[in-house]
């Protein structure tokens, strides 16, 4: 697989050297006509111009894979790429003006589908379930029009079965406006496959492997080992690195209102290490939901007489915001290590995944009118059985 995958690199590597650079090289997608809109790109110009030459020359792969670590751009630029895909002088570079390019910027473009990790759909008729996740999606992508300045999914989102089943017949669906179709699937680690699901598996496998000639597929990742081999030697891949501090501080004063003041800018870019998306939400990657999180893990170990008192005198939940965002913390840790097992202990890989379903059902819960002790106390339990 490892070779399959450096001979994918070197081959997608030649194609954007001897691929001439575009002639059109506008990144401003920057409308004032249309309503909300994604903010144009900063940096990456010669990765773009790459890019750029590649979807002109008509070599751009049908099924990509958008390496980076996190917040440095991945999605975006794979909308980028999208836009040029569907821009009415396309594909190429993005022009930026034309209809399907402003439609594209305010992510309206019918042929453009970006999946993002929603919750998992709570019908049980399998047709109902694509239905309500086309609304989640519809509803994640909204809210990325209002604030394009997000922070990763809440830890309990994934791509579910219901979202595949629903990129497979999007998929398969003749474009709407234009020639091509251009699919995002941001958050790969988060696809269900990974919890292995094998019918999930084995409909992407196969959308991967055939995509139609008028379709491009992209996903992007910042841990590219955590997808099972099967799926990442059937994706080209395209490295995205880091920004210059100079472009950070650019994006910070012309996006963030109001800018950051002096002092301020400068601790962010300490700790933007080249990722826009770090810089601009600078509230930390790490919180105080993390360490709750780990706290009842270690105690969930510990067993239940350790639990019990730990857990629930640890918990007076100021907000059911913060209880969420601990249920979040603790899914995210569970998926670690999921990620870590994934492709070589399958019974393992079963029991992380069956206890991030009992988190999911805890955080619905607690939208509710749920007391968030007792259903800790209730969670704690749960998670023992799969701890021993
Ligand atoms: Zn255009």
């Amino acid at each position: 697989m490892c070779y399959i995958w450096q001979h994918k690199l070197l081959i997608f590597n030649k194609l954007l050297v001897l691929a001439k650079p575009g002639t059109k090289t506008m990144v401003h997608t920057k409308q004032s006509d249309v309503g909300e809109h994604l903010h144009e790109v900063y940096g990456h110009e010669r990765l773009l111009s790459r890019l750029a030459a590649s979807l002109t020359d008509g070599r751009f792969p049908h099924a990509t894979l958008f390496v980076g670590p996190p917040g440095v751009g991945k999605q975006r630029i794979a909308i980028w790429v999208a836009q040029g895909l569907l821009c009415d002088d396309g594909p190429g570079a993005p022009c930026g003006k034309c209809q399907s390019c402003r439609q594209v910027a305010a992510l309206g473009h019918p042929d453009l589908h970006w999946f993002i990790p929603v919750p998992r759909p709570k019908a049980t008729d399998p047709d109902k379930q694509i239905d309500e996740a086309r609304g989640l999606l519809a509803d994640a992508v909204a809210d990325r029009r209002a604030r394009p300045l997000y922070d990763r999914p809440a830890g309990t989102a994934s791509h579910a079965l219901a979202s595949i089943r629903l990129l497979h017949r999007i998929v398969h669906v003749r474009p709407f406006q234009g020639p091509r179709k251009a699919v995002v699937l941001g958050n790969a680690e988060r696809l269900v496959v990974q919890e292995a699901s094998h019918e999930a598996a084995n409909a992407l496998l196969k959308i991967l492997e055939e995509p139609p000639a008028d379709t491009y597929v992209m996903l992007t990742t910042s841990e590219p080992q955590s997808l099972l081999p099967t799926i990442r030697s059937r994706l080209v891949p395209v490295r995205i690195g880091g920004v210059g501090d100079e472009t950070v501080r650019r994006f910070l004063s012309r996006e963030l209102r109001p800018p950051p003041a002096r002092s301020a800018m400068e601790q962010r870019l300490l700790k933007a290490e080249g990722s826009i998306g770090r810089a601009a939400l600078a509230r930390g990657w790490e919180n105080g939901a993390e360490k709750a999180a780990d706290g009842f893990l270690a105690a969930v170990q510990g067993g239940a007489r350790r639990w019990a008192p730990l857990a629930l005198a640890q918990a007076p939940w100021a907000a059911r915001g913060d209880f969420t965002a601990m249920l979040d913390a603790l899914a995210l840790r569970l998926r670690a290590g999921l990620l870590k097992r994934a492709p070589l202990d399958a019974q393992g890989t079963r029991r992380i995944a069956a206890a991030i379903r009992r988190v999911e059902e805890t955080r619905a819960a607690a939208q509710g009118n749920v007391n968030p002790q007792l259903a800790l106390a209730v969670l704690a339990r749960r998670l023992g059985e799969f701890a021993a």
